[in-house]
């Protein structure tokens, strides 16, 4: 039998390693404990979608072209439903906006 397969060492040299489109970087998830809850957060880097949200905090829109952050309740699968976008600076702020009972 003729040894024709490569050598199974190609995990360490990744070529490109570290310089990888930002789409293809798993996306980081951050746990967060807010309003009795604990929720998943993920920052939004500025998109062409065109989309706009509102913004749990201010109330204000958010358009898809600013980063901001989506946030939905850990213990649950992130659905359209479920999921909210804020501001980043009104996520940060969050204590200082918390919202009269319509996001918890
Ligand atoms: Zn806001």
């Amino acid at each position: 039998m003729p040894r024709s397969n490569r050598p199974r060492r190609s995990g360490r040299a990744a070529p490109g390693a570290g310089g990888l489109p930002t789409s293809l970087r798993r996306p980081t998830v951050t746990e967060v404990s807010y309003a009795g809850a604990v929720w998943a957060v993920r920052q939004v880097r500025p998109n062409d979608s065109g989309r706009s949200y509102r913004c749990p905090g201010c109330q204000g829109e958010v358009g898809a072209d600013v980063a901001h952050a989506v946030v939905w309740p850990a213990e649950a699968m992130q659905t359209v439903e479920n999921r909210r976008h804020w501001h980043s600076v009104c996520w940060a702020a969050r204590d200082r906006r918390r919202p009269g009972g319509s996001f918890a």
